[in-house]
């Protein structure tokens, strides 16, 4: 599945192909990706110019002055631009052409992605409820300790919950908390100020890490278990259940925590 880097990736790579371009045509061959494709998309899209490429958490957005294309690329996913006489391949489910001669195509085998309609002044519901970005300043230690005041739920769950922060997916979490040394099951509202702060700056560098070295073809590089393979052989516990810790060779433990496998130092993170 795609996570935030990926998906910031890909808003890179798109971005200047897209900003600046005038849309000539909505191509859908099919009626419905995850959600039925509102009647706006064909109707409002054409004709209008993409004034910017904005991600929040995993969506993204084409922002135009009628209102926004909200996108997502659910587990299999992917955006190409190409030249619109590329013959079609399987599950080339839209294509939205431009004044450039080129052609946005999405594909989506399983259909968990989704292409909605923001109107313009609008937040759509998907996004209304959602936390703040990682990289963005408000998210630090301080806020977390905020928020999680009287949380009983483990620290891990607390860091997944897309309400408190986006785009922090199990292998982030995973790894933020062994860099904090925080043990995933500690109560959320037992972890002090400074190690939140540790564990938030934790969170900010192995997720602009991630970025940086997303700049391929990501599905490419997807390892059997979903971990994205250039960034694999680099965790320390994620995936690593039963190995020496890298720190202190102790084995890693694993348990499920609110239904995610979750690996750790029993002697490392407290
Ligand atoms: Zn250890």
């Amino acid at each position: 599945m795609p996570e935030l880097p990926e998906v910031e990736t890909t808003r890179r790579g798109l971005a200047p192909h897209l900003q600046g371009r005038r849309i000539t045509s909505v191509t859908l061959r099919r009626a419905d990706l995850r959600w039925p494709i509102p009647g706006e998309i064909t109707r409002l899209l054409p004709g209008q110019r993409i004034d910017a490429v904005r991600r929040r958490a995993k969506y993204l957005l084409l922002d135009t002055q009628a209102g926004s294309a909200l996108l997502h690329l659910g587990m299999t996913g992917s955006l190409r631009v190409l030249d619109p006489r590329t013959p079609l391949k399987l599950h080339d489910h839209v294509d939205v052409a431009l004044d450039s001669g080129q052609v946005m195509r999405f594909n989506d085998p399983r259909r968990f992605g989704c292409l909605l309609w923001q109107p313009a002044g609008a937040i759509h519901p998907l996004l209304e409820a959602l936390g703040p970005e990682p990289l963005a300043p408000e998210f630090d230690g301080g806020y977390l300790f905020a928020r999680s005041r009287g949380r009983k739920a483990p620290v891990k769950t607390f860091l997944m919950d897309q309400r408190v922060v986006v785009g922090v997916g199990n292998i982030y979490a995973a790894e933020s908390l062994f860099r904090a040394g925080i043990s995933p099951l500690r109560a959320a509202g037992n972890v002090s100020r400074e190690r939140y702060a540790a564990l938030a700056a934790a969170v900010k560098d192995i997720l602009a890490y991630a970025i940086t070295r997303g700049g391929t073809t990501l599905r490419d590089f997807i390892s059997p278990d979903g971990a994205p393979g250039y960034f694999e052989q680099e965790l320390s516990a994620y995936g690593r259940a039963g190995q020496p810790c890298p720190v202190c060779q102790t084995p890693l433990k694993q348990r499920s925590i609110g239904q995610r496998a979750s690996v750790w130092c029993g002697r490392c993170q407290r």
